[in-house]
């Protein structure tokens, strides 16, 4: 079976249990980025009834959200649901700006507690699909697989693959749950450019820019040299968690939480790699 073929065979199975055991229709999650992309144009070719959703991270690109804009207008026009999460943090909207002040660190590798809030609070209590794929990292591939299904904790996640015992497994689980279905998670990159380009699927236009690459600007799980370049592009988005890192200095010395950071520059120029962490200052990974 080819890799079409096996993807739409999974989204199909998603479908199927999406209606059986939540009456609602399949959530294909987009983040404006190609594999999101590639998923919506799989599920169109499955013939499954489907939604879209994009969680607002508000870090985004301006052009990754017109992107979205526009593919939710096409998706309209066809007659899918289409539509936009606005995160929320102890019941209120909150921004990345918003946030880093009451999370009183930057976000990091280790603490991605932005990811959790920004980007993945969407679908709870539906079956949805990502475009994650092993091919992306190391992580990924240790830790991401096929069916997904979430229970309270998230290491109390089951991951199961293609293998029928599993799914069957996955398949008569009562469990009302988060649950999610990767379908191209066995794709690699040139597969997803083979498809987007066999398909003609319209891209962001981020990737004819010198990104290969889309989502929050300065991400800290992207290189230094990327996040530099992301920022020349982009001063606005340096601008903005500067002055949020500001606020977070100020709220630290509130709670009275010690710190040699003086300014939101020195955290931003820490946050960035670029200098080795302050004297007698504290570890951002180990706070
Ligand atoms: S900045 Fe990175 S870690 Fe944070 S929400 Fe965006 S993608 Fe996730």
């Amino acid at each position: 079976m080819d890799k079409e073929q096996k993807a739409i065979e999974r989204l199909k199975i998603a479908s199927n249990m999406s209606l059986q055991y939540y009456e609602q229709p399949l959530i294909v999650t987009t983040s404006g980025g190609k594999d999101s992309d590639v998923c919506i144009q799989l599920a169109l070719n499955a013939g499954i009834p489907f939604e879209v959703q994009h969680n607002l991270t508000t870090a985004d690109a301006p052009e990754t959200v017109y992107h979205v804009r526009n593919t939710f207008k096409i998706l309209e026009n066809k007659g899918i649901k289409c539509s936009f999460n606005y995160p929320t943090y102890k019941g209120k909207r909150v921004t990345m700006w918003t946030l880093i002040p009451q999370k009183l660190l930057p976000p990091t590798r280790l603490m991605r507690y932005c990811c959790s809030i920004l980007k993945e609070q969407g679908g709870k209590n539906r079956m949805i699909t990502t475009g994650v794929r092993w091919d992306e990292s190391v992580r990924r591939k240790n830790t991401r697989a096929t069916y997904e299904l979430f229970a309270n904790k998230i290491e109390n996640k089951i991951l199961l693959n293609d293998n029928d015992d599993t799914r069957r497994l996955f398949e008569n689980c009562q469990l009302k749950a988060k649950r999610i279905v990767n379908p191209i998670i066995d794709w690699t990159n040139r597969d997803i450019w083979d498809y987007i380009n066999s398909e003609n699927i319209p891209m962001n236009p981020l990737y004819s820019c010198g990104f290969d690459r889309v989502g929050c600007i300065g991400c800290p799980l992207a290189n230094t040299k990327f996040r530099d370049f992301e920022f020349k592009k982009y001063p606005k988005f340096k601008q903005n968690y500067i002055r949020a890192f500001d606020r977070m200095l100020e709220q630290r010395k509130i709670k009275g939480k010690e710190t040699q950071w003086k300014t939101g520059e020195d955290v931003f120029e820490t946050w960035m790699q670029r200098k080795d962490v302050m004297e007698g200052q504290i570890k951002i990974q180990e706070v």
